[in-house]
């Protein structure tokens, strides 16, 4: 049998609740069995998602496991097909130690990169996971909002957000930074924090309770790896950390998937989860499209983390209401009678007006590509002629 990873090893007897399990998955697991009586039914839990095999772990141990071929005729969408993170409902097979993947039990949270804006090319990354620690480093690459955006995306997925403020060591006005996150991110916790001492992590263990599922999100350097690290022990680390160079020199992490933590918490690593920082950093070099994704899947996110909002805006008497001073506007009265706080109404705005730069930039971006294109066409016309 396959064992996913080193410490798996450790967890011969395994409680389904140890893996995340719980009664609403226990619920749904009910409801699908009942009309499928008679046969030996069993939940695992994905690990690594191949194209056609998956690593599960289950309560028996560790095992391989394929789609069957009833699944994968109905399965539409990539939503559809089991990621890391979910439940699904297995048999054993006859001959083969390998078994056979049913079903998908309804799913707690889903995070998903949007790749377009489409259905077709929306990409699973992971789901189940409770609670989405953002990195962000409280050095002098630390941006508001950025935490904002990765904030939005974290509402979308349906986990827990929680706000991690590392490199605490190097920072002067930690206070300043940390009273702009709290009025930005509005009731979201946040944890100041330093990943280079191990002692500073006991701050994170609400959240790495045993069968607790959390993943790491943010941008390149911010220290989500060292976070890891620490967070896996030394020992794990020696065991676990596979690294290669992708083709642009950047760090990669193989092998690692759904982890057990020593506190006994699953962190999911996946390579996906850390190319989602790709379309979530803001910096214009080669990536143009992808940070242009992250808008379109960002907007979304922010009509969520402000649904209240985009409700009360409905309800303007004007279209086009710029909620200033028109009559019958939605939102004016609604801060007129305290249901609105000024705080948040400014949060909205500033995401709105950063949103509005962003998209002006992308625009500026593509009008200087196209001149710089077209000096270069005028350029080797001109020397042709010569
Ligand atoms: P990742 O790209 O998010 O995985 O970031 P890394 O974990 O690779 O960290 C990037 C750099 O920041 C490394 O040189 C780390 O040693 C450093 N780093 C990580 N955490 C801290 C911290 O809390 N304080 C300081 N001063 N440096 C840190
Ligand atoms: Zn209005």
């Amino acid at each position: 049998m396959f064992l996913p990873t080193k410490n798996l090893e450790d967890f011969s007897i395994v409680k389904l609740e140890d893996l995340g399990w719980s009664e609403s998955f226990a619920h749904s697991f009910e409801c699908w069995i009942e009309p499928h009586a008679g046969k030996d039914y069993q939940v695992g839990r994905v690990a690594i998602a191949h194209r056609s095999q998956y690593h599960l772990y289950t309560a028996h141990g560790n095992t391989t496991a394929t789609l069957t071929g009833k699944f994968r005729h109905q399965a539409q969408t990539t939503e559809d097909f089991p990621a890391v993170g979910d439940w699904v409902v297995v048999r054993p097979q006859p001959e083969t130690p390998q078994y056979l993947i049913d079903a998908v039990l309804p799913r707690r949270s889903q995070v998903v990169r949007q790749a377009s804006g489409t259905r077709t090319t929306a990409q699973l990354i992971a789901t189940n996971i409770d609670t989405l620690f953002l990195v962000s480093g409280l050095d002098h690459d630390f941006n508001l909002r950025r935490i904002e955006r990765y904030l939005s995306l974290a509402w979308k997925s349906g986990a827990q957000p929680v706000v991690i403020l590392n490199k605490a060591d190097v920072c002067v006005n930690i206070e300043e930074k940390q009273k702009a996150v709290e009025e930005s991110a509005i009731a979201v916790p946040f944890i100041p924090l330093s990943a280079l001492h191990q002692d500073n992590l006991t701050a994170l263990n609400p959240y790495l309770n045993p069968g607790k599922t959390v993943a790491l999100l943010g941008s390149s350097g911010v220290g989500k790896s060292t976070l890891t690290n620490q967070l896996l022990g030394k020992e794990q680390q020696t065991t676990q950390a596979v690294r290669e160079d992708d083709s642009r020199g950047r760090h990669t992490t193989t092998h690692r998937e759904m982890l057990i933590l020593p506190s006994g918490a699953l962190l999911i690593d996946t390579p996906g989860m850390r190319e989602l920082q790709l379309w979530s950093t803001d910096q214009t070099t080669d990536q143009g499209s992808g940070s242009l994704h992250l808008w379109e899947g960002a907007e979304s996110g922010i009509e969520e983390t402000f649904q209240d909002i985009e409700k009360l805006a409905a309800q303007c008497r004007f279209r086009n209401c710029q909620h200033g001073s028109e009559p019958g506007c939605a939102i004016q009265a609604a801060i007129d009678s305290g249901e609105l706080s000024h705080k948040r109404w400014n949060s909205y705005q500033k995401l709105q007006r950063e949103q509005a730069y962003q998209h002006r930039r992308q625009d500026k971006q593509a009008q200087s590509n196209a001149k710089a294109r077209w000096k270069h066409i005028t350029k080797t016309v001109r020397q042709n002629r010569k």
